[in-house]
């Protein structure tokens, strides 16, 4: 056998979310519901469409790996330089590259329990090591528990706000005093993937404290990471993309493979961004669909934790069972990795909503 390194052998490869096409095959049933991977289930923008069409044959050609004018009108939207942005193969590409980066050689990442899986997985296959920093009873997160966890090992510090799978977020207030803390030798990841489910609740924007809008103290060491997977659905073509110092970006920029987001996902990001009524519209949806699974799982009983996201984790008592038991009907929803006896719905249209919460009444669920 080939060798390879030790630190591999406890590496447990991502499990996504179940595809629709592999549900449909294995139980020979068309309707399938599939709200297990935080996907926009109302599609994309139409402009979106009509300009991936337009640009269906120029696939020959090889992309432009500057992504010239993405970045000219996400720096534009968003205000800040275009060498503070890197792009990646969705928003885990650019988990990818700052692993390799900053978690080799056995230097040290934070992060709380609970936090996205990437972030685990990442730093073991680059042969970081890590320290999982505990939760609250309520699962909330203590951001000075952080702070009391840095060492002199510690690269990197890896925050998702919203949290996924929880749905919990911390405000404001909070990173406001956490940043002011937070040492030059880290690097802290604010991975804002439902920046935008979440932006009107009180949650910061990561991207103010690069630019030193609040606390007026620009900071280097901050990479806000988002994504065109989420309310933006454009999650097949993968895009994603990261803003930070332009010190940061250079170095990440050694090691993003020359064409890492194609041509068909770079067009397409440029129209979702036109299309901010499209977002809107989503945001608002997903709104009236938290209010839709929050009542009828109150109404069956069934605890769950409130969301900032498009997603909603509650507990049942045999959650494998249920997990099979909602399959079967064509609906598929995820186990909350990391919290056992949890499971996670994505916020789905409302026949969708509707269609799980009839699902899990099927089961014959009373739970507390
Ligand atoms: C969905 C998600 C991402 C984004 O994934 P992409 O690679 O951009 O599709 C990143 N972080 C978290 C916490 C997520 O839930």
């Amino acid at each position: 056998m080939v060798e390879f390194p030790d630190y591999l052998k406890k590496v447990k490869p991502y499990q996504p979310g179940k595809p629709i096409e592999e549900l449909q095959r294995e139980l020979g049933i068309k309707e399938v519901v599939k709200l297990a991977s935080n996907e926009n289930p109302f599609g994309c923008s139409l402009f979106v469409k009509k300009a991936v069409e337009r640009n269906a044959t120029k696939i020959n050609r090889y992309p432009d790996g500057g992504a010239y004018y993405l970045r000219k009108e996400l720096s534009n939207f968003l205000a800040v330089d275009p060498d503070q942005i890197i792009f990646g193969n969705g928003s885990n590409e650019i988990i990818d590259l700052i692993g390799r980066v900053f978690l080799t050689g056995g230097r040290e990442a934070l992060f709380f329990e609970g936090s996205f899986v990437v972030y685990k997985l990442v730093t073991q296959i680059n042969g970081g090591t890590f320290r999982e920093i505990p939760l609250e009873c309520d699962f909330s997160r203590d951001l000075n528990k952080i702070l009391d966890a840095i060492s002199e090992k510690t690269s990197v510090i890896f925050i998702d706000n919203p949290c996924n799978p929880t749905g919990f977020a911390n405000k404001k207030e909070e990173f406001n005093r956490f940043i002011k803390d937070l040492p030059d030798h880290v690097l802290l990841v604010l991975d804002e993937a439902y920046f935008e489910y979440a932006k009107d609740h009180g949650v910061p924007d990561g991207i103010n404290y690069i630019l030193g809008i609040n606390p007026k103290l620009p900071r280097k060491n901050i990479i806000v990471l988002r994504t065109f997977s989420k309310v933006y659905g454009l999650a097949g073509l993968r895009i994603g993309y990261g803003v930070s110092s332009n010190e940061i970006i250079q170095i990440l920029e050694k090691v993003r493979q020359p064409f890492n987001t194609n041509h068909l996902a770079q067009i397409a990001a440029v129209e979702a961004l036109k299309d901010q009524d499209f977002v809107r519209f989503c945001v608002e949806m997903n709104e009236r669909g938290k209010e839709q699974l929050y009542e009828g799982l109150e109404k069956r009983g069934i605890h769950f934790l409130p969301t900032y996201g498009n997603f909603v984790m509650f507990r049942v008592e045999n959650s494998q069972s249920v997990y099979n038991g909602l399959l079967k009907q064509g609906v598929i929803v995820r186990p909350a990795f990391g919290f056992d006896g949890y499971l996670r719905v994505s916020i789905g249209r409302e026949d969708e909503n509707d269609l799980f919460l009839k699902a899990l009444d099927r089961l014959g669920l009373s739970c507390k």
